[in-house]
């Protein structure tokens, strides 16, 4: 593993791999689910390259790739700036965020991180540093103007997924994001509109789940026990089981808009009572972060981080990108499916999120209006020998996802889909594929 702290320390590492005949792979949190962190060469980790510096124009910034969504937005707030959209989770960095096109949820604004960057430094397969400027390269976006973000969440009916009521409010909102609750015929809704710097507020945003360890501990427990029932070839034991997990559901789906005993509220300001509406900082509100250290009983962390009580939840992350008329029919594929075998979506339920189209070759929302489709799947503690209850239909709707909609799998976060041939020819029109296949040799750290 090599740790470079400046370009010319990347520039020494590709040369020495290009005289060993490897390969080198830049990457960054590591927090990406799929083989898209893996390699057979050298395995370069970016954290060090972190600097962060305004420019001239005081408009746009230069940071190192290595440097966290949420060290980039402190950052840009001491200048009075801030990224019109970011992925939720603050601790990935900007490389990896770049790199992959994570995207936030906006159809007024731009698509992704990527789409906000106006000249990137790279070190090609050969060992140069160039600047990438070119506009057909690189498409380029404004930073925002605005300063605050006054987030609501509430409730609203499932059929406003199916009656365009949804979309109408995906493109009047600066952003938006839909949690859809199919067993409750419910969606929560999460509209966030930026406001002028003169507004005043200081909330924070749990948007990427953060825990009390006696709650993890109990809801460890409980998922584990509901899913060996729901797993049970005995009809009773698996309605039993499946009953648990929808009160699972339930309860996540409170904790998304209202105070839930046991949860992080979801807004606040002080950490322990719920704000919604709450008003604060794009880089808390949007882009949250947690503690990935232990915590004990009654400390707060990341889900995946209650290691010290045995406690860990982790999941495995599905999101596909389909066009955006396509919702209705989305909605109406997964009531079928459903209704044919049960399923529940304990964490979040279905999230749906925006982008507008894309012109950048390998994003997901490349010439289409998009709807980012996200799953949540709760892995078992044994996830090697022990299936997580509802699983035919979560593969079922993966499948779905891939084939009757060309869903297009996130880079980071495809679940068990794989960055196959097959997927490459879904995910990527002949355009961007042929000039993805024909630049792929160009192997590049980005600075
Ligand atoms: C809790 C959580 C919430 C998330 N929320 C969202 C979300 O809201 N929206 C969304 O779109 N995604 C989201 N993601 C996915 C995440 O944005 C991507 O997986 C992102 O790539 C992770 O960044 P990373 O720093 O961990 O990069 P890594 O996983 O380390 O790398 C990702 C890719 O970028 C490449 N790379 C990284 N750094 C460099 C570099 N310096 N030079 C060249 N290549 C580089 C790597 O080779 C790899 O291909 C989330 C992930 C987590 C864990």
């Amino acid at each position: 593993m090599r740790y470079p702290k400046n370009p010319d320390e990347v520039v020494a590492i590709v040369n020495e791999a290009i005289s060993r005949g490897i390969t080198v792979k830049a990457f960054g949190a590591r927090h990406s689910q799929t083989d898209i962190i893996c390699t057979e060469g050298i395995p370069v980790d970016m954290l060090k390259l972190k600097f962060s510096r305004m420019n001239d124009d005081n408009v746009t910034a230069t940071f190192g790739a290595g440097v966290t969504l949420k060290d980039v937005g402190k950052f840009l707030l001491q200048h009075g700036r801030a990224l019109r959209t970011t992925p939720a989770y603050g601790h990935i960095t900007l490389g990896g965020a770049v790199g992959t096109g994570a995207h936030g949820s906006t159809l007024k604004y731009n698509s992704s991180i990527s789409a906000q960057v106006v000249q990137m430094t790279i070190v090609d397969g050969l060992g140069r540093k160039l600047v990438i400027s070119d506009a057909d390269d690189l498409k380029s976006f404004k930073i925002h103007l605005g300063l605050l973000v006054l987030a609501h969440n509430y409730i609203a009916p499932d059929k406003v997924l199916t009656n365009g009521v949804a979309l109408n409010w995906a493109r009047a909102s600066d952003q938006i994001m839909f949690c859809w609750f199919p067993s409750t015929k419910e969606v929560v809704v999460a509209n966030s509109t930026f406001l002028p710097v003169e507004t005043y507020g200081t909330a924070h945003s749990a948007i990427v789940p953060r825990t009390y360890g006696y709650s993890n501990l109990i809801l460890h427990k409980a998922k584990e026990i509901a899913y060996e029932l729901a797993t049970n070839e005995c009809t009773l034991a698996s309605s039993l089981g499946n009953k648990i997990v929808h009160a699972i559901e339930i309860l996540a789906k409170s904790s998304l808009f209202a105070q839930t005993p046991g949860f992080v509220p979801i807004y606040s300001e002080d950490g322990v009572l719920l704000q919604n509406p709450a008003i604060g900082f794009p880089n808390e509100m949007l882009s949250s972060v947690c503690s990935e250290e232990n915590s004990g009983l009654t400390g707060k962390a990341c889900v995946w981080a209650h290691g010290d009580l045995h406690a860990n939840l982790t999941a495995l992350d599905n999101e596909f990108a389909i066009p955006i008329d396509e919702i209705e029919n989305f909605v109406l594929t997964v009531k079928d499916i459903l209704s044919k075998t049960p399923t529940a979506f304990p964490v979040q339920g279905i999230i749906f999120r925006f982008s507008a189209q894309s012109d950048s070759y390998m994003s997901v929302s490349h010439g289409r209006d998009t709807v980012h489709i996200e799953f949540l799947v709760a892995k078992r503690s044994n996830s090697y020998e022990k299936a997580s209850g509802g699983l035919a239909g979560y593969q079922t709707i993966g499948q779905s996802l891939a084939r009757k909609f060309s869903g297009r799998s996130h880079w980071g976060k495809s679940g068990l889909i794989y960055h196959s041939s097959e997927m490459l020819d879904i995910k990527l029109n002949p355009i961007p594929r042929a000039k993805f296949v024909g630049n792929i040799g160009m192997m590049f750290n980005l600075l």
